[in-house]
C-alpha cells in the first residue's frame, strides 16, 4: 500500500459546522435552511466521503454559486497528522492533533483479507478500568463525530484510496480506541452510521462494532438509533472481580449488562448476528481454569463469540500477560463448552499499537495515575465518573 502525501488540516473556524461529520439528514435540515433540494446533500456526501475531496471549488456538479455559500458558511475540516507508523508486520498507526492540541491515535491491522481500523471517541477515558492505559490518562474530552470520522478518511486518504481508481482498503471499523464510546452517545452514533451509510463509507453492519465497558442505559439508548455491531467489555464473569477490573460494574452489574446486551441484539432486524464477548486476560487474575469455566456458564444461551484479548503490559501496570499456554488452555475449555473463540495476535508491538497502549506516553494530566499508584479504591474514581 502507497502512502499519500498528507493533507493539510483546513485551518477552518470552528464556529462553522464542519459537514465531514455530518448525517444525510443533518446535512439536508443545513441544505435545506440554504433553500437547497435534499439531493445536494447526497452529492456532498459522495465528493467528501467517496472521492476524499474537501474542497469545495473542486466539486464540480455543485454550481459556483452554491459553492460559494458553502466556504462561506461552513467547513469540510480535517484535524492535522503529525505523524504516521509502519509496524514491521504491517499494522499502521496515525497520530492525529485535534483541536486544542491533544494527539488521538488511530489503528489499522491488516489480517489476510481483512484490514480493520481501530478508532478512537474520546480523548482519554473516564473509566478507568484497572488493566487499561487510556483509563490511567484520564477524560480530557469527547471527539466531534467529524473528528471519529477523520480517522477513517484520514487513513483512506493515506492509503491511497481516494486516488482515481483506488478501491477500498479497509474492511472492519471497530470503536476500541481511546475512549468509551457511549459516553459519547451522539456523536459515537452519528459517526458509525455514516460509516455504514451508502453515501458515507458504505461498510457492512456486521464490520462496524461498538465496544463497551458497559453504560447501560446508554445501552439501551442504541435502540433503533443504529444497528451497529456490538462487543462487550466483559473481563469477568462474577462481580466482584468486574468491579475490580471495570469499576463501572459496581453501577452496572454483570445481570444488568447482560440483559441489556440480549436487549440490543434482539431489537436488530438481522438475527443472526452475535455479540462479540472481549475477555482480557491478565495472569494470575482472571485467567485460571475456574474463570473459563464461570464465564462459560454464564454467557451460555447468549449468541456470541468470546474475543481473548492478551494484556498487552504498560509501564504504569502492574499486571502480567499470561504464557501463550494458559491462554491457549483458557481458549480450550471455552471452546470445549462450545463457543467460538478467538484470540487476538499482538501486532503492533514495535510502534505501541496494541489494546490499551494507544497515545500511552500523551501526558496524565489529572493525576490519576498517581491515585493509581497510591492504590486508591477504584469507587473513588468512579464516583467521579458517573456523578
Ligand atoms: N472503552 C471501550 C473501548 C475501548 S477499549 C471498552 O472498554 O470496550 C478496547 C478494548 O481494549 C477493550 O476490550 C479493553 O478492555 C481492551 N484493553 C484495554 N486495555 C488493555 C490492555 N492493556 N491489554 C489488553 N486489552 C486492553
Ligand atoms: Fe475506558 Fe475502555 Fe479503557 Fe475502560 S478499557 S478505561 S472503558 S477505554
Amino acid at each position: 500500500m502507497m502512502s499519500e502525501p498528507l493533507p493539510i488540516a483546513t485551518g477552518a473556524r470552528q464556529d462553522k459546522p464542519n459537514l465531514l461529520g455530518m448525517s444525510m439528514q443533518e446535512l439536508e435540515l443545513f441544505l435545506q435552511t440554504l433553500g437547497e433540494k435534499p439531493f445536494r446533500a447526497r452529492q456532498l456526501m459522495k465528493w467528501i466521503h467517496h472521492q476524499g475531496v474537501v474542497d469545495f471549488d473542486a466539486m464540480s456538479n455543485i454550481s459556483k454559486v452554491l459553492r460559494q455559500r458553502l466556504k462561506q458558511l461552513a467547513v469540510i475540516e480535517l484535524p492535522e497528522v503529525v505523524h504516521q507508523h509502519s509496524s514491521a508486520d504491517g499494522t499502521r498507526k496515525w497520530a492525529v492533533r485535534v483541536h486544542g492540541g491533544s494527539l488521538v491515535e488511530t489503528v489499522l491491522i491488516p489480517e489476510g483479507q481483512r484490514a480493520t481500523l481501530c478508532v478512537s471517541s474520546q480523548i482519554g477515558c473516564s473509566l478507568d478500568c484497572s488493566f487499561c492505559s487510556t483509563g490511567k490518562q484520564g477524560y480530557q474530552r469527547d471527539l466531534s463525530a467529524a473528528e471519529i470520522v477523520a480517522q477513517l478518511w484520514l487513513a483512506n486518504h493515506s492509503l491511497g484510496v481516494y486516488r482515481e481508481g483506488g478501491s477500498r482498503v479497509i474492511t472492519n471499523v471497530v470503536m476500541m480506541g481511546m475512549g468509551e464510546p457511549l459516553l459519547n452517545f451522539d456523536n459515537v452514533v452519528t459517526a458509525a452510521n455514516l460509516m455504514m451509510d451508502d453515501f458515507g463509507y458504505g461498510l457492512s453492519k456486521r464490520r462496524v462494532t461498538l465496544s463497551t465497558s458497559g453504560v447501560v442505559p446508554a445501552l439501551e439508548r442504541l435502540i433503533g438509533k443504529t444497528d451497529v455491531s456490538l462487543a462487550i467489555s466483559l473481563h469477568a464473569a462474577n462481580d466482584t472481580l468486574r468491579n475490580e477490573l471495570v469499576p463501572i460494574n459496581r453501577k452496572y452489574p454483570i445481570s444488568e449488562l447482560l440483559r441489556a446486551t440480549r436487549l440490543y441484539m434482539d431489537h436488530l432486524p438481522d438475527r443472526s448476528r452475535v455479540v462479540v464477548f472481549e475477555y482480557t486476560l491478565i495472569k494470575g487474575v482472571n485467567d485460571l481454569d475456574q474463570h473459563a469455566h464461570e464465564l462459560a456458564a454464564l454467557l451460555r444461551g447468549i449468541p456470541c463469540k468470546i474475543n481473548l484479548i492478551p494484556f498487552n503490559p504498560f509501564p504504569q501496570s502492574d499486571y502480567k500477560r499470561p504464557s501463550a499456554a494458559r491462554v491457549d488452555r483458557f481458549k480450550r475449555i471455552l471452546q470445549q463448552d462450545g463457543y467460538i473463540v478467538t484470540v487476538r495476535s499482538t501486532r503492533g508491538d514495535d510502534i505501541d499499537a496494541a489494546c490499551g497502549q494507544l497515545v500511552g506516553k500523551v501526558q496524565d494530566r489529572t493525576r490519576r495515575n498517581e491515585r493509581y499508584r497510591a492504590r486508591l479504591r477504584p469507587d473513588e474514581a468512579l464516583v467521579k465518573v458517573i456523578n
